[in-house]
């Protein structure tokens, strides 16, 4: 059922040259399940250059055609939902149920990029003198190189390939070696969709040898990212040192501010539902849950009761809430988090501990009272780890909120139009959500500030990404 994956490179899956392959792991059981290619430098080469012819090729199609094979790729995917969602279950460990609705967000990303492509619009810009035009023109950026990680392997790895190719660029996706064969099978979409050979090679192997070679290359114009901030900071210096545009999608450590006007047993339940989504490993995952003291110990209580009812198992188990993490590292880092807020005081008052099975589990964990001195308040939990802390005044809480250099999500609970305001303008983040979280759709900018990376995906600003502008001044001139 869940298929070895192969390099895809000129619209070709091939086995690697260097004839290497890694083991891909089911998380729910933690047993060797299948393998991915490691491609080597010969595959990279070629890589590059179909992208380079593919490139070529693909710019000079029309927007309406480029738009024709993405929409025609959405209806693809879509129609291979059942399996597709399955393989995404098994190689991640997610829920059925989200692994279908990360397909289908997958689609709505071709599909609005296929929409969006078409209105890459230039400008006219009144010129000074009667006999001259001056234009503004929107080209491709070039050949891509992208990095989507192994959270949502085929909605990221779609929100970058979806805008890329609806602008004219030709596309390098190299995706998480965990999980290695969703992101393929968008792959395979596209190309059943009538892809071009080329216009977008999937390569995976060794990350940093694979990030140096292509962000070696002059004729790959772009970097896109997903992923940690440590990582994304390499990339970004190298990708500096060249002068290729970036977009960096790093990690975050979302605050959520609930005041004491808010419905406050509303914003337990949507925040227990949203913070042990996808094990906790999501990007924009609230993390330091900030409750005003008024409403503080009714709302600890119900976000227990709440997150003690999740019923975690394998993603393929139609009853699981919670699937496993995707990966030993992910437990680890869980048990190390942990450990410390015991030492420094903080109280555990539900989980905090690997679940008592094979396979990478964690317990949902709440966290109350940590001192922000403790890891957990510090460093990135990715995981299925909600702190919870009490807040006395407004100040207070928008000065915790922006204590740290992340700066992703933020979210804040209120029915006061004052405060809700006073969040929207004080708190340093790339996307704010008021008594809902509404982000992450393809039609609106996904993106952070500070150490959370620049630039964002969705929206027009992600088509922009991947498009130069070009100014033309031209004189009307008769030689005869
Ligand atoms: P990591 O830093 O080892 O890797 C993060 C991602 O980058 C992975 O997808 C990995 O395949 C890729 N990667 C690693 N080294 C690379 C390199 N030299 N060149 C190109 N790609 C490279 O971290 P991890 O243990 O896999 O994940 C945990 C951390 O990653 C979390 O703290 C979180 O911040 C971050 N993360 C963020 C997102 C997101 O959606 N923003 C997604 C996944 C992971």
């Amino acid at each position: 059922m869940y298929p070895d994956t192969k390099l895809l490179i000129d619209g070709q899956w091939r086995t690697s040259s260097p004839d290497e392959r890694s083991e891909v792991i089911d998380p729910a059981t933690n047993e060797k399940i299948s393998t991915v290619e490691r491609a080597g430098s010969r595959d990279l080469i070629d890589a590059v250059s179909a992208a380079i012819r593919g490139f070529e090729l693909w710019r000079n199609l029309s927007a309406l055609e480029r738009s024709e094979v993405l929409r025609r790729g959405a209806g693809i995917l879509r129609e291979r939902i059942d399996e597709t969602a399955k393989i995404l279950t098994i190689e991640q460990g997610k829920p059925l149920r989200e692994a279908m609705a990360e397909i289908n967000g997958a689609a709505e990303h071709l599909e609005w990029a296929a929409e969006e492509g078409r209105r890459a619009y230039g400008r006219v810009i009144p010129s000074r003198r009667p006999d001259v035009r001056q234009l503004v023109l929107r080209e491709p950026v070039g050949v891509v190189a992208a990095f989507s990680p192994w959270n949502f392997p085929v909605t990221i790895a779609a929100a970058k390939v979806g805008p890329a190719l609806a602008a004219g660029c030709s596309v390098i996706l190299k995706p998480s070696e965990e999980t290695p064969a969703a992101p393929a099978a968008l792959g395979r979409a596209l190309q059943d969709a009538g892809l071009p050979p080329g216009v977008l090679n999937i390569v995976y192997g060794d990350s940093r040898m694979i990030s140096k070679f292509l962000l070696g290359q002059k004729t790959i114009r772009k970097l896109s990212f997903t992923g940690s901030t440590r990582v994304g900071r390499e990339l970004a210096a190298v990708a500096a040192h060249q002068l290729k545009l970036a977009t960096m999608e790093l990690g975050g450590h979302a605050p959520v501010i609930v005041f004491e006007d808010a419905n406050w047993k509303r914003a337990a339940d949507i925040l227990v539902e949203r913070k042990y989504r996808n094990a906790g490993q999501v990007c924009g995952s609230p993390t330091r849950i900030l409750v005003q003291a008024s409403i503080f110990d009714q709302f600890v209580d119900r976000f227990i009761s709440q997150a003690a009812e999740i019923k975690v198992g394998s993603g393929l188990d139609p009853e699981t809430i919670m699937g496993p993490m995707a990966n030993a590292r992910g437990v680890f880092t869980m048990e190390k988090l942990v450990s410390d807020f015991v030492s420094s005081g903080a109280q555990v008052a539900l989980g905090g501990h690997r679940g008592n099975r094979p396979g990478f589990f964690f317990e949902p964990t709440v966290v109350v009272n940590a001192p922000v001195t403790s890891r957990g308040m510090n460093e990135e939990p990715f995981g299925p780890l909600a702190m919870i802390n009490r807040f006395e005044d407004e100040s207070e809480a928008i000065a915790e909120a922006n204590r740290l250099e992340y700066g992703l999500a933020a979210y804040a609970y209120t029915s006061s139009t004052r405060r809700s305001h006073l969040f929207t303008s004080k708190v340093e983040a790339g996307i704010l959500c008021i008594n809902h979280e509404g982000r992450g759709l393809p039609e609106t900018p996904n993106g952070g500030v500070k150490d959370s990376g620049h630039g964002a995906e969705g929206g027009i600003e992600g088509l922009d990404a991947f498009l130069t502008t070009k100014f033309v001044s031209e004189m009307a001139f008769n030689d005869t």
